[in-house]
């Protein structure tokens, strides 16, 4: 087991930082034994990216709903093909979204194999 920072996302997500010790075990070797502990936690403001990018994709389906709602209540005639539109992107975004939590979800869940000290 060989020591490594540990950083800690706004989001509670977390990755591997910088290598800092060896353990007992492996210091003779000078090599690293590829079973990672944590050193320290370091606290980091942001959140991680895949959080980043589904909340930005999050905020543009609320835009679109906006949208939508405002021209369902103005002039749904008028506006049709912007609300077909905004409709669509709603749903791509959707399937997006997902996509993408289900990546994070499998990236953690891997990196969460590996044992926390
Ligand atoms: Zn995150």
């Amino acid at each position: 087991m060989c020591y490594y920072d540990n950083y800690k996302f706004a989001c509670n997500d977390w990755k591997w930082g910088n290598f800092r010790q060896h353990c007992q075990q492996e210091y003779r070797t000078g090599e690293t034994c590829g079973m990672k502990m944590v050193y320290q936690t370091l606290p980091l403001a942001d959140k991680c990216t895949m959080c980043e990018k589904i909340e930005r994709k999050k905020r543009r389906v609320e835009k679109h709903k906006t949208d939508y709602q405002r021209w369902a209540a103005a002039d749904p005639q008028k506006y049709r093909f912007s609300m077909e539109k905004a409709l669509e992107e709603m749903k791509a975004l959707g399937q997006e979204i997902q996509q993408l939590v289900a990546d994070k979800d499998a990236r953690f869940r891997q990196i969460g194999n590996t044992r926390r000290g």
